[in-house]
């Protein structure tokens, strides 16, 4: 827990000559401002100003003054850029002109769904996220080509791995910034990889997913490379996941496992569980947000298309995978990289709250595969299908009454402004379609 004494004294220590107040918009994208060191104070006193009305999800323009709040315990130095001038960032809450919270701020709508879940007594939630990205060669000035930068596939080495270099710089840079990586490895796809954490409260681990597509983009840059999240970048293999590994612990004790149930799992990780799974038809907004998050909730790429738990079985929404006592946790696999880590978060908590508020109950695990049942066998299981479009999401969404009033009034603008985006893409013509109907 640092203090104010304690940033001017790192400030100094550091020798840092800029700093970055960040902050994160609607639509997940990270925003900050440079100030010189001089301003520290200024910073540290709520002083720094932002225009909201240029903001995607902000305020109007009549009333756009904005004040960004550093939280002092995010204090971090930016490794790659200290030979052009020393720079540590503060992560901020943003904050209207009355001094009052902004309620459209994405990290204040996921702390608010915390601060809930402890009212209620039901500890911290811990989130670990697991971080798919692919990386693609770069052109001569610098933009992305469509040439992968290997063809290797799962857990492969050096030469079918030629992201190795990259990523183990990238988590090089990221263990300086104070992560904890637990692992970094090819994933199935070429050119795909993946940065595992360790998990932490949700507030940090959102605000690490936002560290991590930062460094991970500037460093590939490095390496001649441009790294992207985009959930599905190629047709034909694997998308990128965001997978959410959750728990809550109060007092060190893990309240989802319980040794004396034959799974394992206490009734506090049923009941959140179940809530979860409720809502999962409302929160695939949130957990995957863009057009192209639904061209990797397809069969046959590891990613989940029905509504289902499971304890090993891959294909279901909802894993509970190995590991107990401090290890045992529900892994949401539906979420991907595009979605704001923050509004992600707190879609899934506000469902598993709403899980334990009416302590419900999930239907059984699945551990078939599910992409194998018949219509009729998902029926008689009470599987169904996730969103197959954004479009149909958003209209979940809107029609999820527990989603609506846990996000502090989110959803609304949320869906004004994806419609816009399903709008532009709805008058866009694509590539596909000029191959498939060029001859109609
Ligand atoms: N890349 C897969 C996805 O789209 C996940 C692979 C894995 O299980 O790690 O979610
Ligand atoms: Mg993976
Ligand atoms: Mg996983």
């Amino acid at each position: 827990m640092y203090t104010r004494a304690d940033i001017l004294q790192l400030a100094k220590k550091q020798a840092i000559e800029y700093l970055r107040m960040t902050f994160t918009d609607l639509t997940g994208t990270l925003k900050n401002v440079e100030i010189p060191i001089e301003l520290l104070d200024e910073a540290l006193n709520n002083h720094i100003k932002i225009d909201g009305s240029s903001i995607t999800g902000f305020t109007a323009i009549e009333n756009s003054d904005m004040y960004l709040h550093p939280d002092l315990d995010s204090w971090t130095v930016y490794p790659w850029l200290t030979p052009a001038g020393k720079t540590a960032a503060l992560i901020c809450d943003v904050y209207n002109n009355d001094g009052t919270p902004f309620a459209g701020d994405p990290r204040g709508v996921l702390k608010h769904l915390v601060a809930q879940l402890a009212d209620l007594g039901d500890g911290q939630l811990q989130v670990g996220a697991e971080m798919e990205y692919f990386l693609f060669k770069a052109d001569e000035n610098g933009k992305p080509t469509k040439i992968l930068n290997d063809s290797g596939s799962y857990f492969d080495a050096f030469p079918s791995d030629a992201c190795e270099s990259c990523r183990r710089d990238t988590v090089n840079t990221l263990a300086k910034m104070g992560f904890h990586i637990e692992a970094n490895h090819h994933e199935v796809a070429p050119g795909q990889c993946e940065i595992d954490f360790r998990y932490d409260d949700a507030v940090l681990t959102a605000d690490r997913v936002q560290l991590l597509k930062l460094t991970t983009r500037t460093i590939a840059e490095k390496h001649g490379l441009c790294a992207t999240f985009m959930p599905k970048p190629m047709t034909g293999v694997n998308g990128s996941g965001m997978h959410l590994n959750m728990s809550l612990f109060k007092d060190g004790q893990n309240l989802f496992d319980d040794p004396k149930a034959s799974n394992g799992l206490s009734s506090t990780a049923t009941a959140y569980l179940a809530g979860v799974l409720a809502h999962a038809q409302g929160f695939t907004a949130l957990t995957n947000p863009t057009i192209n998050s639904f061209k990797r909730l397809v069969a046959g790429y590891e990613a989940p298309t029905y509504v289902a738990w499971a304890m090993a079985n891959r294909t279901a929404l909802v894993r509970v995978p190995d590991g107990r006592g401090a290890a045992t946790r529900l892994e949401l696999r539906s979420g991907d990289t595009s979605a704001n880590p923050y509004l992600a978060m707190a879609a899934v908590l506000a469902a598993g709250l709403a899980g334990l508020q009416h302590q419900l109950t999930p239907p059984a695990n699945i551990e078939a595969d599910i992409f194998k049942m018949t219509p009729v066998q998902r029926k008689a299981q009470h599987i169904t299908e996730l969103p197959r479009s954004l479009a149909q999401a958003l209209v979940n969404l809107q029609n999820d009454p527990v989603l609506v009033a846990g996000l502090d009034g989110i959803v609304p603008k949320f869906v004004a402004y994806k419609q816009r985006e399903l709008t532009d893409y709805q008058i866009s013509v694509t590539d596909w379609e000029n191959k498939t109907y060029f001859n109609v």
